[in-house]
Formats: structure tokens, C-alpha cells, sequence
């Protein structure tokens, strides 16, 4: 893996010092108790965007803003969206986030909310994404993508530095799933520096992309389901360039968790740790529930990777529990 240095994570953890919080790594006494070893969750859904997305966005846009390109846009209505709209206007760059049509007014006033320029344009994601690189293209604008670029997995690999630094005796460590840039880069940094950490990745069993593509060797494409954790939701790429052969390396174990394991996650996130999290963060918790997770002795980490969904559905699954 030459393409990625520990001096890269180094310096996007010097770029994005003072733009994104160092989270806490909180001590889970229930989790712990169920477990039977130490369990701590590192709380990325409180960033101020609410993910983790902000580090990887920040990182790249910094780079970006030192090689003098002050003009970015992206496809994203997620959280890899608001992360670059808040990244944009922290550094003082112009953004625009191309979406279709079909996009709730919610999402777009978040974005709009940011700071962004929001370009309405097609009818599905992918008719946004054509017009984000026509953009890109044709006016000057940076097209950055949400994770299979080494300057977005440095990013989101300062995750792994502070968990080392804040436990250097960590054994294993379980990470949300889905392109690969979190897993790519927390597990490149925690292996840089403790080689034997466990590295376990964790997805929904509806429309696991990596996992998929990590069977077949290559880059897949599967179908996109509704699911608790959307976030983690579409696929890797075909032309995938770093996060499939990083985490083709890098991961020890993958876990697929059904929709009603993920949702005792986010119940019992609630319930035990007065945290609310979304699906896509909730998988660790559930992993660990479900003793899904072959444990070495020594602490556990849990990244919990971000804390936004939608609040009625939220309340919903704690009613229903
Ligand atoms: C994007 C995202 C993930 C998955 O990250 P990848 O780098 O695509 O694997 C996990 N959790 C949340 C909350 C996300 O927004």
C-alpha cells in the first residue's frame, strides 16, 4: 500500500485541527457487561455535522485550497454533502451540491442552510452526479468524492490515531461499512501502529457492497434496498482505485447485521448510553448484541460514525422496542 503513508494521516490530522472535533471515547458499562471485556465507542456523531464524514471532506478541501483551487461541488445529499458544505465554508471556498429533483425540501434546505449553492438537476442520483461532473468538467469546479480518494481516507484514518493514542492497548477495533473510506483509513492508522489490532467491518445484510465485492474479488455493483442504515447504502465503484484493495488488506472479519439487530442497536444506544444514532453508526452496537464480534482480550472499540436520522423514525423504533 504505497499510495498511503502514515506521514498523509499526520498531516491531515494538522489540516483539520481546529474544522472538526476531537470526539470522545466514552466507556460503555453495558456494553461492557455483555461483552466481558472493556468497550468503548468513539463518538463521531458529534461532530458538527454529525458524522465523520466532516474529517475526510475537510482534509481534501484543505488540499485542495493549498494547491489554489478555491471551487468544489458534489453529488451528496448525505452526510458526506453537509460535510462538504460545512468544509467549503469553514476554508472559504465556493461549493455547489447538484441534486435531483426528487430530493426532500429538508435535505435541501440543510444544505442550503450550510452556505451551499444548491443546482437542482435530473430526476435520480445519478442524473445529479452526471451534472456535479459536468461542473466539474466544464466551469472549474473540484469534484470530491465521498471516499475512494486518499486525501477523504487520511481524513477519516485521524480517527484511528486518536483511538491509539487514547488506548494504545486496543485489540480490536469495529468499523461502519460501506465504501470504505472509515475502514480504509481507521484501520490503516491503528495497523501502522499496533499491527495485531483486530479489524473488524460491519454492514447491513440489504445491499452490502463491499462485502459483495470483497467475495467476487472485484469491484460488483449490488442492488440498492431500504434499509435502518442508510448511509451505508450504494455501491464501492467499479473503477474502484483505493478503499477495495485497502480493505481487501485490512479487514480481519466482516459482519452483516440484519434490519432488527440494527435497530436494538440504536434502541439500546438510546437506552443504555442516552446517545441517538443512526442505523448506520448502530451496526457495532448490534455486532457486539448479537455476539457477532470474535473478541481478543483487551479493549474493544466501536466507531460510532454519525448521529443523523430522521428523528420520527427514531422515536418510532424506541416506541416499538
Ligand atoms: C458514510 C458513512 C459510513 C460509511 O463510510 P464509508 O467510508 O463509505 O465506508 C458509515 N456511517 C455513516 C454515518 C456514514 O455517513
Amino acid at each position: 500500500m504505497p499510495a498511503l503513508s502514515l506521514a498523509d494521516v499526520y498531516r491531515a490530522r494538522r489540516r483539520i485541527e481546529g474544522c472538526v472535533t476531537h470526539t470522545p471515547l466514552l466507556a460503555s458499562a453495558s456494553l461492557s457487561r455483555i461483552a466481558g471485556t472493556d468497550v468503548h465507542l468513539k463518538l463521531e456523531s458529534m461532530q458538527p455535522t454529525g458524522s465523520f464524514k466532516l474529517r475526510g471532506a475537510t482534509n481534501a478541501l484543505a488540499d485542495l485550497a493549498e494547491r489554489g483551487i478555491m471551487k468544489v461541488v458534489t453529488a451528496s445529499t448525505g452526510n458526506h454533502g453537509r460535510a462538504v458544505a460545512y468544509a467549503a465554508r469553514t476554508l472559504g471556498m465556493e461549493v455547489a451540491v447538484c441534486m435531483s429533483a426528487l430530493v426532500p425540501a429538508n435535505k435541501v434546505d440543510a444544505v442550503k442552510a450550510l452556505g451551499a449553492r444548491v443546482v437542482i438537476a435530473g430526476k435520480s442520483q445519478d442524473e445529479a452526479q452526471v451534472e456535479a461532473l459536468r461542473l466539474a468538467g466544464e466551469e472549474g469546479f473540484a469534484f470530491v468524492p465521498p471516499f475512494d480518494n486518499l486525501n477523504v481516507i487520511a481524513g477519516q484514518a485521524t480517527i484511528g490515531l486518536e483511538i491509539m493514542e487514547a488506548l494504545p492497548h486496543t485489540a480490536s477495533i469495529v468499523v461502519p461499512l460501506s465504501g470504505g473510506g472509515l475502514f480504509s483509513g481507521v484501520a490503516f492508522a491503528a495497523k501502522r501502529i499496533r499491527p495485531d489490532v483486530a479489524m473488524t467491518g460491519a454492514s447491513m445484510e440489504r445491499g452490502a457492497a463491499m462485502h459483495a465485492s470483497l467475495a467476487a474479488r472485484r469491484p460488483v455493483l449490488v442492488d440498492e434496498v431500504e434499509t435502518l442504515a442508510d448511509s451505508l447504502g450504494g455501491g464501492i465503484g467499479l473503477d474502484n482505485e483505493h478503499t477495495f484493495a485497502l480493505t481487501q488488506e485490512l479487514a480481519d472479519s466482516i459482519v452483516l447485521l440484519d434490519e432488527a439487530s440494527i435497530a436494538r442497536g440504536i434502541v439500546h444506544a438510546y437506552r443504555e448510553e442516552r446517545l441517538v444514532i443512526e442505523g448506520a453508526a448502530a451496526v457495532g452496537i448490534a455486532a457486539l448484541l448479537d455476539a457477532r464480534v470474535e473478541l481478543k482480550s483487551g479493549p474493544v472499540v466501536l466507531v460510532i460514525s454519525g448521529a443523523n436520522i430522521d428523528i420520527g423514525l427514531h422515536r418510532r423504533l424506541i416506541q416499538e422496542a
